[in-house]
């Protein structure tokens, strides 16, 4: 029986002052933009988040004029989640499952590309996600991710297979109802941590965003997922983490 795989797709690239993402922080920062594959030995597959929109090709103003202000996208259309997964040899129509950690601009922008795909999602992200003034600010687009998939919402812990192999973990606070997701892989369980850790350093200092839905619920999920590395043995991949995205095989063999 071939092993469960996690496959690393780079789907685009946003520049920032760190401060505009990490309070406190000096300089600039580049976001590596990930999706992840999930490839389960039944050939079922999840991509967890689906990267940047394709109209960012023509910069972030083309499809979020208020964000544009902060972000500057390096999004080529190579960078786009059904080109990644073709070049590692999965048909984007016939992926499965997407979960989504939660639903900012830069973690559902390919949705659309995925039409099969049943969404997995955090009721109280989906919740959160249609309210007219955070839609007004931009903080959410339904029309990046509420195009007429099934759509499963879930509250607190989900099994994705029911055999313990994929788990949907909550980590609210960066948002209503922010999910991680844990794989456990032959190496060894990793956790994909999203945008609850951004990269290593925020986890080490306990650093948090000049924004969120509630700081201290982020805190405590920050420490849910350092117990998980450091009780569970839990390997922690960030949710951009320019340093540790260079390590990773971007390739179909992926990480067994
Ligand atoms: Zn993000």
């Amino acid at each position: 029986m071939t092993s469960l795989r996690l496959v690393p797709l780079e789907c685009g690239w946003l520049s920032t002052a760190a401060s505009s993402v990490v309070a406190g922080l000096s300089g600039n920062v580049e976001l590596p933009i990930p999706s992840w594959l999930v490839i389960h030995p039944s050939g079922q597959t999840v991509v967890f988040d689906t990267g940047l929109h394709h109209e960012l090709v023509e910069g972030v103003a083309a499809r979020y004029p208020l964000m544009a202000r902060q972000f500057v996208s390096r999004f080529t259309p190579e960078d786009k989640v059904s080109e990644r997964l073709q070049q590692v040899d999965i048909d984007p129509s016939g992926v499965t499952n997407i979960v989504f950690s939660h639903l900012h601009f830069d973690h559902c922008g390919g949705t659309s590309l995925l039409p099969n795909a049943r969404i997995i999602v955090q009721e109280a992200e989906w919740k959160s996600a249609h309210h007219p003034k955070l839609i007004e600010h931009e903080v959410y687009n339904p029309a990046d991710f509420d195009l007429g998939h099934d759509v499963l919402k879930v509250e607190g812990t989900h099994d994705v297979f029911g055999d313990g192999s994929v788990v949907c973990i909550p980590t609210p606070g960066h948002t209503a109802g922010h999910q991680s997701l844990r794989v456990n892989l032959e190496s060894g369980p990793v956790v994909l941590t999203g945008d609850c850790v951004y990269w290593e350093q925020v986890l080490e200092e306990m650093l948090l965003p000049p924004f969120g839905f509630d700081h201290q619920m982020q805190l405590d999920s920050m420490q849910k997922l350092k117990q998980l590395r450091d009780e569970d043995g839990c390997r922690l991949l960030y949710g951009h983490d320019q340093a540790q995205w260079a390590h990773l095989t971007q390739s179909s063999a992926g990480i067994t």
